[in-house]
């Protein structure tokens, strides 16, 4: 039976739990924060960081995240890749907001041609996890006047009901991708990227899968790699364009909430989310959240503990 170790820093952990929400299991062990299971494999997530993937599915689970492995049983290769992507023409494209609670998914798609790579790189265009979000303000006004660009936000209220119609996350962000993807080529037409390449959140043949019967599916000279904000700028230019575009809508839902939305899905969301409740009611925060995290049980616990304490 093949068994994969990989190691995580907390914020990633937090989007593993994201994305096996759905097949989660509840399970107690020592130090087991969170445990997940699918068909073929049993994800355990310990405090310490570590995750576990038991199980025939086990590689293809852990290769997802594309981690340090530890004391694997079996070799993580990533998809090859065409030797000259970097010096290339590409469409890049990423997403951002999937482990938030609070506001929406957003999905964006930037096309950087060779010759625009190095005014890219000048701007300081890297990874968006390295920056701040009001660098990222500036940098992205750059790029969209620099670029060819374009940006989706999927809405708390459509997010829901296409949860509640059975698409998980993956299939959501994988019509995303498609859509920009689209956008970026008819935009540029007759012109044509050398490659598109896509952040990875699922393999290639689970992405198809997702997609489904589109009536136009991109696929031409498509590459998917984890980690592609470092293999490509126009990845990096498009997670930039889609925080961006992330942290605007949470300061506009800021502002209908009255209160500063926080980010992410830890303690603190639960404290914003049960006061919400309480002020503005089930139906209001249900149009600014992704009604289906565990969040939305932890706020309705406080909410009843504070009526209990009053
Ligand atoms: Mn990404």
């Amino acid at each position: 039976m093949s068994n994969i170790v990989i190691q995580l820093s907390g914020k990633e952990l937090e989007k593993v739990k994201t994305y096996y929400l759905e097949n989660k299991v509840d399970r107690n062990a020592p130090g087991l924060i969170f445990s997940a299971k699918l068909p073929d494999v049993v994800i355990s997530i310990y405090r310490s960081g570590k995750i576990m993937f038991q199980g025939a599915g086990s590689e293809r689970e852990a290769s997802r995240w594309n981690m340090d492995v530890q004391g694997s049983t079996s070799s993580i290769r990533t998809t090859h890749l065409p030797e000259n992507l970097s010096t290339s023409s590409v469409i890049g494209s990423d997403e951002t907001g999937t482990g938030d609670f609070f506001g929406p998914m957003t999905v964006a798609a930037c096309f950087v041609p060779h010759d625009k790579i190095a005014l890219l790189k000048e701007l300081g265009v890297k990874d968006s996890k390295n920056l701040t979000d009001t660098q990222m303000v500036d940098m992205s006004e750059h790029i969209k006047a620099a670029c060819i660009y374009s940006v989706l936000i999927l809405g708390n209220v459509k997010y829901n009901s296409l949860q509640q119609n059975g698409y998980n996350q993956g299939k959501m962000k994988a019509m995303m991708h498609n859509q920009v993807l689209k956008h970026v080529l008819r935009k540029i037409a007759p012109d044509k990227p050398d490659y598109i390449l896509i952040d990875e959140f699922a393999k290639k043949d689970i992405y198809y899968r997702y997609i489904g019967k589109e009536p136009e599916i991109i696929r031409e000279n498509v590459y998917f790699s984890t980690k592609a904000e470092g293999l490509h700028v126009a990845v990096a230019a498009a997670s930039i364009i889609a925080r961006v575009a992330f942290v605007e809508e949470m300061n506009r839902l800021s502002q209908s909430a009255g209160v500063t939305l926080p980010k992410g899905a830890g303690p603190k969301v639960d404290e914003i989310a049960a006061k919400l409740l309480l002020s503005k009611g089930k139906e209001f925060v249900s149009t600014i959240t992704k009604s289906h995290f565990a969040n939305t049980e932890k706020a309705w616990s406080l909410v009843k503990q504070k009526k209990r304490n009053t």
